[in-house]
């Protein structure tokens, strides 16, 4: 045997389970043939309520290994590598205990990834790892639609620089969103009624309207602008992802979930991100399989467009 690497591609649901899917392990962004690069951000300095999400990009990694095997995920109608090349450039690195050296490593990094022409999905870490990830893209793309699956709006004018509710507040601030062309999905906690000009499609809503009505809402209030999408795993009822630092009751279904994804496949979604999974919440991985699983999902919406 003359092949030293070990098999990180593995298709096994239990062995040499150290990517996102079984991804290469690469920080080649200069690689012309990457399409799409998968990273991580470990952080969790900035919750209010139960810790913990520093370790869930490493949770979505392992969970994803129950996803590795299907080589064409259900129901879409084509396989991921026929269409997309990706790669997992492992976790940003930054000194522990260092919010600023946080903010600086991942919006550095956000810039660097989307400059190569790369579309970046990301693992959190808590929500306000968004903030910098919005910074790194908006100097490559310019003001971006936000489309925002959450419990809460996120849109808090608090005095703490660093925390997790205040990123929606301070996006639109720096010209890095428009509200007038952005929408949160699934919000069920108390938020100022003009909700600083975001339109939202409140718990209930996103529970009672068809899956076809939320799409149709996302699709005409984005339009053919270039958008970003995050998704706080507590828009997922607790029943769903129980595994979070700030749950709410009342929320979406993962299955719900994945179809208001699909259904927005074809909109111009420039960045990704997947975050707020508190792994040492969670019970059997329900809730970083279900992160796994939306973040194969944006990889399949992305590939949908090549
Ligand atoms: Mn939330
Ligand atoms: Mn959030």
């Amino acid at each position: 045997m003359t092949d030293h690497k070990v098999p990180i591609d593995d298709d096994s649901m239990y062995a040499n389970v150290y990517s996102f899917i079984g991804l290469p392990l690469s920080r080649d962004i200069e690689n012309a043939a990457v399409d799409a690069v998968v990273m991580g951000v470990p952080y969790d300095l900035a919750t209010s309520g139960r810790a913990g999400t520093r370790s869930g990009p490493t949770a979505i990694r392992q969970s994803s290994a129950n996803l590795r095997w299907e080589e064409q995920r259900w129901p879409w109608p084509f396989s991921l590598s026929e269409k997309l090349a990706a790669i997992d450039y492992g976790d940003i690195q930054f000194l522990w205990g260092d919010s600023s050296a946080m903010l600086e490593e991942v919006e550095n990094h956000a810039a660097m990834i989307t400059g190569a022409g790369k579309t970046l999905v990301t693992f959190g870490g808590d929500h306000f790892v968004t903030l910098p990830l919005l910074r790194g893209h908006a100097k490559t793309h310019g003001c971006l639609s936000l489309i925002h699956f959450d419990a809460h709006t996120d849109t808090y004018d608090e005095d703490s620089e660093y925390n997790h509710g205040c990123m929606f507040y301070r996006a639109p601030k720096e010209g890095l969103i428009d509200p007038a062309s952005s929408i949160q999905v699934g919000i069920r906690t108390d938020y100022d009624r003009d909700n600083h000009g975001f339109e939202v499609v409140d718990g209930h809503m996103a529970n009672e309207l068809s899956v076809e009505e939320i799409v149709s809402r996302i699709r005409t209030r984005v339009g053919d602008t270039a958008a970003y999408l995050t998704f706080d795993i507590d828009a997922l009822d607790p029943a769903f992802a129980p595994g979070t630092g700030t749950p709410v009751v009342g929320g979406l279904t993962t299955s719900r979930a994945l179809q208001i994804l699909k259904g927005i496949a074809d909109l111009n979604i420039v960045g990704f991100d997947v975050v707020e999974v508190s792994p040492a919440y969670d019970h059997a991985e329900v809730t970083s399989l279900a992160a796994a699983a939306i973040a194969l999902q944006f990889l399949y919406m992305r590939a949908s467009r090549i």
